[in-house]
């Protein structure tokens, strides 16, 4: 952040104070917003509302570091003062130069020469561990993936589903609301590495670079640190999450959902959740691609001299199949439209019911039952179904 950026803030609009508030009443507005805006309390929201809330927290916690150091605040008053607030286009950077009408100020010595006011990005960094530097140590990490399982009946698995899914996870720590602080105490700037999450030590006339112990790199620390959490500000807990299956989820299928996994930390968004799908098998009904495959067994009667059956849909009501005189056994009839949802929307939402009749033999025959069929043996001894089967023989081998 530039201090031509800076000076054009409004900070005490941010806070919601009059100019003349005293630093309790600064203290006081700052505690309520950031209360509400931390990311963490809006954990459970959307992405984006999530990134608004951590945007605005950032613009508070900003202009609470700066009005709440008195010797920051009179250098920030004084170059409001001086250079016109909220002055819009009149600020230029330096490297803005060559635009016509318009001078350009380099406010950079204003504060205590922090060049290109890289300090305060330290400082306001320290709480999410955003660091200005690329590279450097405890910079923003994208939360890990996570993967769960979920066991589907079969007809969900079909037409999609909602369902909550459990999991465990780290989250704000409820007693201090993820501050770390005693009861909500929120954090400030380490005074030992200045927010930077960085000291450094001296070996053999070299410096070196090393985590602060003090805030253990995290650039901020509690003078109370909360009971609970051992000042963290996270706590092991389980979230439910509600998560969409899509229509026509396979068995063993893994479905990934983004930015459902962890969360990240240090500001980096967070990981992916993959579930794993089992789907129960139907009593009845089987698929392919598609469509839903049934068996529907018919007397030979039926197969042979035609009829109507009924047939159950999945999730439907039964629909009438017409089997035409002469059925041979394992012909599939195609019922339009009764199948899975379609992924593709080409003009057909749905699959279709592919039946296959199985001709069914009786095991046991009534004495009346066996006179018929002896009947139709004797009306039928001229078509013998395995004529052809050995008057051609098969050469070779
Ligand atoms: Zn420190
Ligand atoms: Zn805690």
């Amino acid at each position: 952040m530039s201090s031509r950026d800076f000076l054009e803030k409004d900070f005490y609009k941010t806070l919601g104070v009059p100019k003349t508030a005293s630093s309790d009443e600064i203290k006081k507005a700052y505690r309520k917003l950031a209360r509400t805006h931390h990311p963490d309390a809006n954990s459970g929201t959307g992405e984006a509302d999530r990134d608004k809330a951590e945007a605005r927290f950032k613009e508070i916690s900003e202009a609470y570091d700066v009005l709440s150091d008195p010797g920051r605040r009179k250098e920030y008053d004084d170059g409001r003062a001086l250079f016109g607030a909220g002055g819009g286009g009149r600020f230029r950077t330096p490297g803005g130069a060559g635009a016509p009408g318009g001078q350009t100020f380099d406010f950079s010595d204003l504060f205590g020469g922090a060049a290109g006011g890289a300090g305060l990005g330290d400082v306001l960094g320290g709480l999410f561990g955003q660091r200005a530097g690329a590279g450097r140590q405890g910079g923003p990490r994208r939360g890990a993936d996570v993967e769960s399982s979920v066991t589907l009946p079969f007809g969900e698995a079909v037409e999609g589903v909602t369902v909550p899914l459990r999991m465990s996870s780290e989250q704000p720590c409820p007693s201090c609301h993820g501050t770390g602080g005693r009861d909500g105490a929120l954090p400030h700037t380490c005074p030992s590495c200045h927010g930077t999450g960085q000291t450094s030590r001296n070996a053999g006339g070299f410096a070196f670079a090393e985590p602060c112990r003090e805030c253990r790199g995290r650039g901020m620390t509690v003078d109370d640190p909360c009971p609970d959490c051992a000042g963290s500000g996270r706590a092991l807990g389980t979230r439910t999450l509600t998560v969409r299956i899509p229509a026509g989820v396979k068995d063993g299928q893994r479905i990934r959902l983004k930015g459902k996994g962890a969360p990240g930390e240090r500001g980096g968004p967070p990981g992916d959740l993959y579930v794993v799908v089992a789907v129960s098998p139907h009593s009845l009904f089987g698929r392919s691609g598609d469509n839903l495959t049934l068996t529907v067994p018919v007397s030979f009667a039926e197969a042979a001299l035609g009829g109507e059956v009924r047939v159950p849909t999945l999730g439907g009501s039964p629909v009438t199949l017409k089997i035409p005189p002469g059925t041979a056994n394992g012909r599939t009839f195609r019922v339009k439209g009764k199948g899975a949802p379609r992924k593709r929307a080409d003009g057909t939402p749905r699959g279709d019911l592919l039946v296959t009749v199985a001709i069914d033999v009786p095991t046991t025959l009534s004495a009346e039952a066996r006179s018929a069929v002896e009947a139709l043996r004797d009306a039928t001894t001229g078509d013998d179904p395995r004529a052809g089967l050995l008057a051609a023989p098969p050469k070779g081998a």
